[in-house]
C-alpha cells in the first residue's frame, strides 16, 4: 500500500521542481528533474516486482561496461549502447523505462556530447523506454519502416497484450501505466530503414543500420561497425545464444515469417561479426564461435520449416507433426527460449492459418468446449475424474486435462473440489516433465500459473 504512495509523492514533488524551473536557461536543471523522476519511479516500480521469477531479468544489476573503445553498455533489464564519436553520440535501444533514468545518468557520466541519432531496434516495450529522456533537439530517431505498424498495434493492444504477457511475465504489474513516464507511447520516426539499409559516418565511425526482419518481429533492425566488426541485434537471436528460436511467440504478437528470418540470418552471417551485442545479457565474442552458431540456428529453423512443409504436403496433421519432428543431433539446440513443437505449430499456422481442415465446427462460433457440461451430465463428473486419473497413471498427462476440463464445466460446484486436485496433480507433473526436459521459460511460467490459479480456487472451495 505504501508503494503507490511513494510513486505519487515522487511525482509530486519531482514535478514541481521539473515545472517550477520553466525557464530556457534553466533546461539543465528540468533535464536533471525529469532524469531524478524517472529514476524515483522506475526504482520504486523495480522494487515491486516479485523476488521469485523465472529467467531474474530484473536482477540483473545496472552499470556500464565498455565493450571496445567508444562503444559502452548500460545493463539492466535490456541494454541501452552508447557509441561515442568526436561529432556526438549515438545510441542503440534505450532499455525498459524503469531503468531509463540509471542508465541516462551512467552514461553521461562517460560522456555528455550530444545525442545525434537513437536507432530502436523494434517497438517492444523494453526497448524504447528512455526514448523520451534520451531525446535532445536535433537528434534524429531511427527505426524500421515496420516499427511504425509495429507500435501501432503495441500500444493499440496493450491490455490484450498485458494479460497475456503477465502470466509468462509474472513480475509485471497487474495493469499498464497509462500515462506518465512508464507508458508504452507512440514514438515518432525520422528517418524510416528499408531493405536498401541505411549507412551513415559520424566523427570518422561508420554506421551500418542494417534491415533484418523475422526474429522478434518485422521491424527488427541491428546495428554493424564494420571496422570494428560489432553487430548489435537488438533481440534477433533472444535472450540465449545460440538457441532455438521463437518462430513466432505463444505470448500471441503478430505473425512473424519463417523464411524473412532465414534470410535475415544470412544476412547476419555474411558480415563475419567479431562481437556480437545483444539488448539483453553480455555481448559475446569470438569470430568463428559466432558464424557456427549463427549458422546452427539458420539450419536448425530451415530443418523444422521443411519438415513441417514436407508434412503438410504428405497430408499429416499438425499434432503429428508438433509429435514427431525433431531436431537431428547435429542441429541440436536450447529450447529454453523457443520450443521446436511450437515452431512446427507456427509454421503450419503462418502458411494455413485458422481452418485445420478438421471438424466442420471449426466454421462455426460453437467450441468443443460449449458441450463439455452435456458430456459430464452424461458421463457423471466421477466416471471422468476416474478416467483422467487412469490416464495420467497411464502417463498421458494432457489427456487427463481433457477430462478434468470436462468435468470442470459442471454447475455442481460440489464436486469442482476433485476436479481441481486431480488438475493440480496433472499440472505439477507436467511443470516437473518441463523443467527436466526442454526447460523452456514460457511453458514453465504459465504452467506455474495455471498452478497458481487452480492452487486459489481450492483455497476458495
Ligand atoms: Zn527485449
Amino acid at each position: 500500500m505504501r508503494k503507490p504512495i511513494l510513486i505519487i509523492v515522487a511525482i509530486v514533488v519531482i514535478g514541481a521542481l521539473f515545472w517550477l524551473s520553466d525557464d530556457e536557461n534553466k533546461a539543465d536543471l528540468k533535464k536533471a528533474a525529469a532524469v531524478k523522476q524517472l529514476q524515483v519511479i522506475g526504482n520504486v516500480a523495480s522494487r515491486m516486482m516479485d523476488d521469485d521469477v523465472a529467467g531474474g531479468f530484473h536482477k540483473i544489476p545496472v552499470e556500464v561496461k565498455e565493450l571496445a573503445p567508444n562503444v559502452f553498455q548500460a545493463k539492466g533489464i535490456a541494454n541501452t549502447h552508447m557509441i561515442t564519436t568526436p561529432e556526438g553520440n549515438v545510441l542503440f535501444d534505450v532499455g525498459i523505462a524503469i531503468n531509463a533514468g540509471d542508465h541516462y545518468q551512467l552514461l553521461r557520466e562517460k560522456s555528455d556530447a550530444p545525442i545525434k541519432s537513437i536507432i530502436l531496434s523494434h517497438a517492444h516495450a523494453d526497448h524504447i523506454g528512455g526514448t523520451q529522456i534520451w531525446k535532445e533537439d536535433g537528434t534524429e530517431v531511427i527505426a524500421h519502416r515496420e516499427f511504425i505498424e509495429a507500435n501501432r498495434y503495441l500500444n493499440q493492444m496493450e491490455p490484450y497484450q498485458w494479460r497475456r504477457n503477465r502470466i509468462v511475465f509474472p513480475w509485471m504489474p497487474e495493469t499498464p501505466p497509462e500515462s506518465g513516464p512508464l507508458a508504452y507511447e507512440i514514438i515518432p520516426v525520422d528517418t524510416l530503414v528499408t531493405e536498401e539499409d541505411h549507412e551513415f559516418e559520424l566523427g570518422g565511425t561508420v554506421f551500418q543500420v542494417l534491415s533484418t526482419p523475422g526474429a522478434e518481429g518485422d521491424d527488427n533492425i541491428s546495428l554493424f561497425l564494420p571496422e570494428q566488426k560489432i553487430l548489435f541485434t537488438g533481440d534477433f537471436f533472444g535472450p540465449l545464444f545460440p538457441q532455438f528460436p521463437n518462430i513466432f511467440t505463444m505470448r500471441g504478437e503478430k505473425i512473424r515469417k519463417p523464411m524473412e528470418y532465414i534470410n535475415s540470418l544470412n544476412k547476419l552471417i555474411a558480415l563475419e561479426p567479431e562481437m556480437i551485442v545483444p539488448s539483453h545479457h553480455d555481448a559475446i565474442t569470438g569470430k568463428d564461435n559466432l558464424r557456427n552458431a549463427m549458422t546452427k540456428m539458420r539450419d536448425a529453423v530451415q530443418y523444422v520449416h521443411d519438415e513441417t512443409l514436407k508434412g503438410m504436403n504428405e497430408g499429416k496433421t499438425v499434432y503429428d507433426m508438433m509429435r514427431d519432428i525433431k531436431l537431428p543431433e547435429h542441429l541440436d539446440l536450447t529450447q529454453e527460449h523457443g520450443m521446436v513443437s511450437w515452431g512446427v505449430k507456427s509454421i503450419w499456422e503462418y502458411y494455413a492459418t485458422w481452418f485445420h481442415f478438421d471438424s466442420t465446427t471449426e466454421l462455426y462460433p460453437v467450441p468443443v468446449r460449449d458441450v463439455y457440461d452435456d458430456v459430464a451430465e452424461l458421463a457423471g463428473v466421477q466416471a471422468l475424474l476416474a478416467r483422467a486419473q487412469t490416464k495420467f497413471d497411464g502417463g498421458q498427462p494432457v489427456e487427463a486435462l481433457h477430462l478434468v476440463e470436462m468435468a470442470l464445466s459442471t454447475s455442481d460446484k460440489a464436486q469442482h473440489p476433485a476436479a481441481y486436485r486431480l488438475r493440480l496433480d496433472v499440472l505439477k507433473q507436467m511443470l516437473d516433465t518441463a523443467v527436466n526436459g526442454h526447460g523452456n521459460n514460457y511453458e514453465k511460467d504459465y504452467l506455474r500459473r495455471r498452478i497458481q490459479l487452480t492452487t486459489e480456487a481450492l483455497e476458495e472451495k
